[in-house]
């Protein structure tokens, strides 16, 4: 049997790459092919970037009810095909079809309604100045934009950039991670059915360094939002940089858990046990490091670990499974790494550390680790400093609460944090101290698409969500008119 061969989307068709390559697509809970990819290169970027520019003279013209009513009905679409969605996901990077279904998918959908929406309700400012002048802002869109997306999130991150990039009037040029294809693909499907016009959307599939590269370095591509890797990140900023295209950066993470002795403990562990672990601690916002206050150290360490070797690492198209397999044979290895490094540093690897036992026969080629536990790490090691991205959290005692926070602070990283603790003032205290874009305090991932979203020091530049989108996805012009006496 033949295996499907996926296209690249630009001015609304379905087209080949140019080079007529493919690469191979593979099943992470298999270690199988499954399907191609297009291996696109600088001539398929340039195919996306004249249907997108020439796509933005209407579009960025088009009434902004109208663009609306699209994106909504786009959503619609994508719960309409939630299952399919959310099993191609699963298959694509290995995560429990339960997580795709209740988190991916819906929240595709999510961004492209909030946008859709927020669009209709963004306002921009006038300013009387003493009787003499009026100024307005025109917000204009900025024309083609150019988004590279990672593997972690695939659909969630795709459309989270381009849901506010085209519901602002700009069209897209973008590139999925070449690991998780197929829900940017199958999205392109139902932008044709929602009615959105030819080269609003278009997807370049393809390897980073190589498709990627050629959208980020076009010069009529003059806006760039990337999220990945913070290595990656710095190569995409030393390219835009010198050219003055606006570029939004969301990188990574090492982020801390801070748990107070006056915390209520079982939220606590509840909670630090989804941090650490959902999607097999692939997600930029997981807390890696728990730092668990003196008193209640002891309590919390055995309780943790004894609830992270109980979750059920298996099939991801099982209905049952909590921990799927990680992304490709390489980040297993890289994940691994850290833990014999974690060894070397010092570190006692409480629970985890291996390829779990009693995969099911379907899934023994696959890509599994199982949630990996360690203790008695020093807090400045490389294992606490850099980001592993996989299920393997750190926990580490503290006396005080500047101890903690010094800790806490204490990575090149800034992306998120979460606190726990029964003491408001403590709550705000930490909270404004720690070197962060958002603390979450007595719970974890809870989002608003109204809030900004972001990192600081090596978590990126810019901020996303709500308004700083629409603002990022738009230029501002002021217009003073004089006031006639
Ligand atoms: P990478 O940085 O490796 O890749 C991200 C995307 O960039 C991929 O599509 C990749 O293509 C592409 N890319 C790679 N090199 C280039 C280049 N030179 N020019 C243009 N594009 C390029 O990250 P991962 O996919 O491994 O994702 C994991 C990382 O993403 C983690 O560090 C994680 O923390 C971060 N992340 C950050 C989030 C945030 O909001 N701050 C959210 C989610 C993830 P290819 O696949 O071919 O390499």
């Amino acid at each position: 049997m033949s295996l499907p061969k996926l296209a690249n989307y630009a001015g609304g068709k379905f087209v080949e790459p140019i080079s007529a390559a493919y690469l191979d697509n593979v099943d992470p809970s298999t270690g199988a092919v499954y399907s191609y990819v297009p291996d696109s290169d600088d001539r398929d970027a340039e195919r996306a970037v004249a249907a997108a520019e020439k796509a933005f003279v209407t579009w960025s013209q088009t009434p902004t009810a109208e663009r609306s009513r699209i994106l909504l009905k786009l959503a619609d679409l994508i719960d309409a095909n939630l299952e399919r969605l959310a099993r191609a996901e699963c298959i694509d990077n290995g995560k429990p079809v339960k997580l795709a279904r209740t988190l991916d998918i819906p929240r595709a959908a999510a961004n492209f309604r909030f946008f859709a929406t927020a669009i209709v309700h963004f306002h921009s400012e006038s300013h009387v100045t003493d009787g003499v002048g009026l100024n307005y802002t025109l917000r204009q869109p900025r024309g083609v934009c150019g988004m590279i997306s990672p593997w972690n999130l695939p659909l969630y991150l795709f459309s989270w950039k381009v849901a506010p990039a085209i519901a602002c009037g700009n069209t897209v040029v973008a590139k999925p991670s070449e690991l998780t294809p197929m829900t940017a693909y199958m999205l392109c499907e139902l932008c044709t059915q929602a009615g959105l016009p030819p080269g609003v959307l278009n997807v370049v599939h393809g390897l980073g360094a190589k498709a990627g590269s050629a959208i980020v370095a076009h010069p009529n591509v003059r806006t760039l939002s990337f999220t990945g890797g913070t290595v990656t990140g710095r190569e995409i900023a030393r390219i835009a940089g010198p050219l003055f295209k606006k570029v939004g950066l969301e990188l990574g993470g090492k982020n801390p858990n801070l748990i107070f002795a006056d915390a209520d403990l079982d939220e606590a562990i509840r909670e630090s046990l989804r941090s650490s672990f959902t999607n097999q601690g692939q997600i930029c916002l997981c807390g890696s490091r728990v730092f668990v206050e003196r008193p209640v150290y002891d309590r919390f360490v055995s309780r943790f670990v004894e609830a992270a070797t109980k979750l059920r690492v298996g099939d991801p198209l099982d209905e049952f499974t909590e921990q799927g397999a990680l992304v490709s044979r390489s980040h297993v290895e890289k994940v691994r790494s850290y833990v014999d490094l974690a060894k070397q540093e010092g570190g006692r690897i409480l629970c985890g550390g291996a390829v779990p036992a009693g995969l099911p026969e379907r899934c023994r080629g696959g890509y599994f680790f199982e949630p990996t536990v360690i203790t008695e790490l020093p807090v400045d090691c490389r294992v606490n400093r850099e980001e592993i991205f996989g299920p393997v959290v750190t926990i580490t005692p503290f006396d005080d609460e500047r101890q903690v926070i010094d800790y806490a602070n204490g990575t090149d990283y800034g992306l998120s944090a979460a606190v726990w603790t029964s003491n408001v003032g403590r709550a705000h205290r930490v909270a404004e101290a720690l070197q962060v874009g958002t603390v979450w305090v007595n719970c974890w991932l809870v989002r608003d698409l109204r809030v900004p979203f972001g990192g600081v020091k090596n978590s990126g530049v810019g901020r996303e969500g709500g308004v700083e989108a629409l603002r990022f996805f738009t230029e501002p012009k002021n217009v003073c008119v004089r006031i006639p006496k």
